[in-house]
């Protein structure tokens, strides 16, 4: 077989119980792809020697006839997931150095299945933005190129895992949404992105952002493949006390194809000033193609939708700025140099003004200030009030009867690198106004590829689920995707 890297999860795993190829031969495949991708800055610590000694064993496994369904299966790994003895700087520098003395329940999850190693992804600082463009290594570069010969961003703060998964670098990603950071980079390069369910997955081992919003899941090549891939990663976990006491359902069998009797909710209030027309189109046209499919789609409210970038950007820094407190200097990573004259107080000071980026310092910044004694109730509490009504919104929508909600993923496609950098971070803010509302939430969502625009960028479209229901998300997702029957690739440039 050629070309063993462009297949999915499902062919893969097919393909390994046929013998038609072996997980070393796969992932040789995956190893000269992320040696030839160096353009797309995609990987940035790469383990060739453990993925070859994983596909090895997943191999023997196989022989043996226990195979799971990701046993031999090369995938690449979003930084801030703790692998032990693998750099794991959530692409800080203030990490840099640091070597995990244990493994995230995630990614153990998946070396338990016998999934392969092959490195690290670039990804926003602690996922601290929207464009991968807040990293210690540098910016992500989209691998979806135009005519024009722009350097467009991949998203964020996944960027470098839908990157990888789009240019078929590896055959799935680890990820993490706390605002938006699995579905906006899938959408902005033709990928599926899933946040699952808040609690479904451990978050330990996972470097922290916002823990009450924090959650990982896949981005992949297919809906199928984010299922499979979900059923590996979650889990009960008690290192994780926010992680749910519920089994792991298979979510591959939920996909049935059957939506008939479905109620999907249009949320009126997503109809924002500034959405493109070509967006707002494919959001008609999407909501067709469920009607075709059986589904009855009403018009719902969602009142306090409104607030939810406000209240995010209050309460994601807060805890932010109190996740990080940690970075001092003494126990994990870097330390600054320091003078002689220099006490304690003075290397807190240096390591943490030369180890974070800007956005971090802003986010711990805000975060401080609106916890502080004088602003707590104007902000932090206001914005928890918030929370708790946008919340309600949702639970109001799902007791009506709506199974789920369909909105775009992003209000534009990918836009050129270098916005990052133009002296407004409220601008970048912006992009995650149809994302954080479910994270406020706690709720699944899923992004599907729907098309390209008129320019040939990616777009897709998310459902937002009940809660705990990833598999009937899945099932919609899949609906979509085979009737927008998107398998248009990024013309290889890199
Ligand atoms: N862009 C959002 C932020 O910067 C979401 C990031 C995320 O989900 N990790 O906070």
């Amino acid at each position: 077989m050629s070309d063993l890297n462009k297949l999915t999860i499902a062919g893969a795993r097919d393909a390994l119980a046929k013998g038609e190829t072996t997980a070393v031969e796969l992932t040789e495949a995956c190893i000269s792809a992320i040696d030839a991708s160096g353009a797309l800055n995609a990987f940035v610590h790469n383990t060739p020697d453990m993925a070859r000694e994983m596909a090895a064993a997943a191999d023997a496994r196989i022989k043996a006839g226990n195979a799971a369904p990701m046993t031999g299966i090369p995938v690449g790994v979003k930084d801030l997931f703790c692998v032990k003895g693998v750099p794991s700087q959530s692409a800080s520098r203030i990490l840099e150095g640091f070597l995990p003395q244990y493994e995230s329940t995630v990614t153990q999850n998946l070396w338990d299945q016998g999934a392969v190693m092959l490195g690290k992804l670039n990804q926003d600082e602690f996922g601290m933005g929207s464009s991968t463009e807040n990293s210690v290594y540098g910016a992500t570069v989209n691998p979806w190129k135009l005519g024009d010969g722009v350097e467009r961003t991949a998203g964020g703060s996944s960027g470098g895992s839908a990157a990888a998964v789009a240019a078929d670098l590896c055959l799935g990603a680890t990820a993490t949404d706390t605002g938006g950071s699995i579905r906006q980079p899938a959408a902005f390069t033709g990928t599926v992105g899933l946040r699952p369910t808040y609690g479904r997955v451990s978050r330990w081992g996972v470097i922290a952002y916002a823990s009450s919003l924090d959650q990982a899941g896949p981005i992949t090549k297919t809906v199928r493949d984010a299922a499979i891939m979900l059923g590996a990663m979650a889990s009960v976990d008690a290192k994780d006390s926010t992680s749910a006491d519920r089994p792991v359902p298979d979510y591959e069998a939920a996909l049935t194809g059957d939506i008939r009797g479905k109620k999907i909710g249009i949320p009126r209030e997503y109809r924002i000033d500034g959405l493109s027309d070509e967006i707002d189109r494919l959001w008609n046209r999407t909501a067709e193609m469920l009607r075709d499919a059986g589904a009855e789609v009403v018009d719902i409210s969602l009142p306090h939708a409104k607030y939810a970038l406000p209240a995010y950007y209050v309460i994601a820094p807060a805890e932010a700025s109190s996740n990080l407190a940690r970075y001092d200097g003494v126990r994990y990573g870097r330390r600054a140099k320091l003078g002689a004259g220099d006490g304690v107080v003075e290397m807190y000071e240096k390591t943490r003004a030369e180890g974070f980026g800007p956005e971090v310092q802003r986010r711990v910044m805000i975060g401080t200030y609106v916890l502080s004694a004088g602003f707590y109730d104007a902000y932090y509490n206001r914005a928890r009030k918030v929370r708790a009504l946008i919340k309600r919104d949702f639970d109001q929508a799902y007791a009506s009867g709506v199974d789920a909600i369909l909105a775009p993923t992003t209000p534009s496609a990918a836009f050129p690198l270098g916005s990052a950098n133009k002296g407004n971070p409220v601008e970048m803010y912006l992009n995650d106004v149809f994302t954080v509302t479910l994270n406020l939430a706690g709720l699944p969502g899923i992004s599907v590829p729907m098309g390209l625009d008129r320019q040939g960028m990616p777009l897709g479209m998310q459902l937002i689920g009940r809660p705990w229901d990833e598999g009937g998300l899945l099932n919609l997702a899949q609906s979509l995707e085979t009737a927008a029957g998107f398998t248009a690739k990024p013309a290889r440039w890199w």
